[in-house]
């Protein structure tokens, strides 16, 4: 078996040794839980080690309160990290910035919400939005050439004709063009790295794959970056390079895509791939499967987090918190059980 790293597994691609677009180091967020007085921490991301190359697509995967949309508002900068840091392009976000630095870093790495209607205000027309967004982000753009530049990006994201679209309210648009709207806002900006927390989540099924068609076109027309965020392994095996999957606040297993889903190492991983409805195969009933104990995660004790609801526990789990070690080629899991290939 493979030897505990001394420095820390870093969650990404090997042989890509350009400087990452975004890099997390030991990142660390905690919500104080109770009174002012309280002392109890809600630990919702720890130690957290990440990156995020150009033109690469990473899906950050778990359940509801796994953290994984906190590292989205870390990465946002709408949140402060109670520990560790990012560097965006080799530079730590932790070194005072001008208001012009935050601006521009926000316009780098701009994020895209699980429900459209809360990036468009229904009292004005789409072009609102996009063009204020302009204005703000590219003051270099005069009237005529921010007009053009809204019609591009809501072209960009499959709307035609871009003029009708952009003069209706977004009331008179489809849950599925709505978001894509929330792509082209994104867009104008000129992104490096869009940072999609459930994008499609609220969508039909249905339309669910031309949002991530759009997703991956964009990547490949305009260069751009996606972390992924989702509960659904499906889109994720459809759209991205790496997979992350997290748990209680850390990142369990990390691989290329179709390696962490054909070969999963970490039994987290392994559970979330068995309960995967396949709709041709007959409804079995299993009443031993997992009961979705919930994650303890306020003042977590040292030891597994996953270890309530883990088969494989053994004495070790309950008192050492695993790292993640290297299994395979680009492929860690953080389990004390778990073999390398
Ligand atoms: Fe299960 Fe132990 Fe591995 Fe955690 S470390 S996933 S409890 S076997």
């Amino acid at each position: 078996m493979t030897e505990l790293a001394a420095a820390p597994v870093i969650a990404g691609p090997s042989g890509r040794d350009e400087v990452p677009l975004i890099e997390t180091r030991n990142l660390t967020k905690h919500f104080k839980v109770g009174g002012n007085l309280s002392r109890r921490r809600l630990h919702a991301v720890d130690n957290v080690n990440l990156v995020i190359h150009r033109k690469e697509i990473v899906a950050l995967v778990g359940e509801s309160g796994s953290g994984k949309s906190t590292i989205a508002r870390l990465l946002a900068q709408v949140y402060r990290p109670s520990g560790g840091e990012i560097r965006y392009l080799g530079r730590p976000l932790s070194v005072r910035r001008s208001r012009r630095d935050i601006l521009a870093y926000r316009s780098d790495v701009p994020m895209v919400f699980q429900d459209p209607f809360s990036s468009l205000n229904p009292a004005y027309r789409v072009s609102h939005g996009i063009m204020r967004g302009l204005k703000l982000h590219r003051p270099e753009l005069n009237r005529a050439q921010r007009q053009a530049e809204a019609e591009r990006v809501v072209t960009a994201v499959g709307l035609t004709p871009a003029a009708d679209i952009l003069d209706r309210y977004p009331h008179e648009l489809s849950g599925g063009q709505r978001q894509r709207i929330g792509f082209a806002q994104a867009l104008a900006y000129r992104p490096t790295l869009i940072l999609a927390d459930e994008p499609v989540s609220m969508l039909d099924v249905s339309i669910r794959i031309g949002l991530l068609n759009v997703m991956a076109k964009l990547r490949e027309d305009e260069n751009v970056s996606f972390l992924y965020i989702t509960h659904d392994l499906a889109s994720a095996r459809y759209l991205s390079d790496r997979l992350l999957v997290m748990y209680a606040g850390h990142i369990v297993e990390s691989g290329p895509t179709e390696s962490v889903l054909a070969n999963p190492k970490h039994p987290y991983t392994q559970l979330l791939l068995s309960a995967v409805p396949d709709p041709r195969a007959p409804l079995v009933v299993d009443a031993e499967s997992d009961k979705g104990e919930p994650p303890r995660v306020i003042d977590p004790t040292e030891g597994c987090r996953f270890r309530w609801r883990c088969p494989y526990a053994v004495d070790e789990c309950h008192q050492v918190t695993p790292l993640l070690r290297i299994l395979g080629p680009d492929h860690a899991a953080a389990c004390h059980v778990a073999q390398p290939d």
